[in-house]
């Protein structure tokens, strides 16, 4: 399911060594690979893109998008080259014109402020977070006080948070969960943004628990199935890697959380790359294990670039460590899929399946 796109030319820094004076250093057993899966690629980031695609194909360039449609400079980078352009607020659309909004969601204002200005919308929210927004409403509906664990300014917290600002409290992480305060204990329920890491939130959950005793949990996890997924298989990578690498944006909240996931559970060091170039031969003093991972915005063609420099260093040999299968395929959204059924487009499946772990 993973969408086909050119790849933009990179800067390349400099190099002190060729690749052949890098495999020729000794090193500790074996040189290796282990390649999580599930990586790369979600059924949000994945409707998200092909949204984005169908809209320039149906409709021509060109098509906004506020906000990064995902947080991969690769993916904008090539949309923007078909047409897309990117804005940061719907002000900055000429009136009348498509907009598209993010994976990421937006608040009710946003769609307010778009309907003002007569834009033509496209929600390619991911409907994992469209799900924690009908939670947040929900909730607050019923005169709960919603405690959001997410990171304050991240645009999925922004659209969340601006479903009920009066009835929620953003908690970024474990000191503002020992600090907080709320008007009322009792009716208090926690939600959180969809790409956390697990463990931290679950810690940030132990603390509210501790002073909220009457604290309600979300009637599902917010934590969406690639994000647990893709930690997961970090986790079960990072004791035995010298060296971890994730491929993903510095925006991408799911790409850094798998960053500091590889390094708490035993990576001798993890970095986090947008591409191959960026890679740094110094961090491959003393490596025989290189676990290799990348974040849910970020196209496959992209890890694959990064296998083949790790070949050339010597880093030939890839076991991929599969903790989970995944085929989930979101329709895409409805303001779409009634244009595509006119023109008779069926070159994307509609529906979806589930994800099981494998172990
Ligand atoms: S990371 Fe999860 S919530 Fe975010 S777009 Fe992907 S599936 Fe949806």
């Amino acid at each position: 399911m993973t969408t086909a796109v050119s790849v933009p030319t990179p800067v390349v820094p400099r190099r002190r060594r060729t690749p052949e004076e890098i495999a020729a250093v000794p090193v500790a057993g074996e040189r290796r690979v282990l390649l999580a899966a599930p990586r790369g690629y979600c059924a949000g980031v994945d409707r998200a893109v092909v949204a984005v695609e169908k809209a320039l194909e149906h409709y021509g360039a060109p098509v906004y998008v506020r906000k990064e449609i995902v947080h991969n400079k690769h993916v904008v980078t090539t949309l923007q080259d078909k047409g897309a352009i990117f804005v940061e607020e719907t002000d900055q659309v000429p009136q009348g014109a498509l907009v598209v909004f993010s994976a990421h969601g937006v608040s009710p204002a946003v769609k307010q402020s778009a309907e003002e200005r007569q834009l033509r919308t496209i929600d390619a929210t991911c409907p994992l977070v469209t799900k924690v927004h009908r939670e947040a409403v929900r909730f607050a509906r019923a005169e709960n006080h919603i405690l959001l664990i997410g990171h304050e300014g991240h645009e999925e917290v922004e659209g969340t948070y601006g479903e009920a600002p009066d009835h929620t409290t953003v908690v970024n992480n474990p000191e503002e969960a020992r600090t907080v305060q709320v008007a009322d204990p009792e009716r208090l329920i926690w939600l959180s943004q969809t790409t956390l890491s697990v463990d931290e939130t679950m810690e940030i959950v132990a603390i509210l628990r501790d002073r909220f005793p009457h604290l309600q949990d979300p009637p599902s996890d917010d934590i969406c199935y690639a994000t647990s997924n893709r930690q997961a298989a970090i986790k079960k990578i990072a004791p035995e890697a010298d060296l971890v690498i994730v491929v993903g944006s510095a925006n991408s909240s799911n790409s850094v959380r798998l960053v500091e996931v590889a390094l708490e559970y035993g990576a001798r060091a993890a970095h986090r790359v947008d591409f191959a170039e960026q890679i740094d031969e110094s961090w491959f003093e003393g490596v025989g294990t290189v676990g290799v991972t990348s974040g849910a915005s970020v196209p496959e063609v992209l890890v694959q670039r990064v296998l083949s420099l790790l070949a050339d260093y010597g880093y030939g040999d890839v076991e991929e460590v599969v903790t989970a299968e995944e085929d989930i395929l979101f329709s895409l959204p409805k303001e779409l899929r009634t244009t595509l059924k006119a023109a008779g487009d069926a070159s994307r499946g509609l529906g979806g399946h589930g994800s099981r772990p494998t172990s």
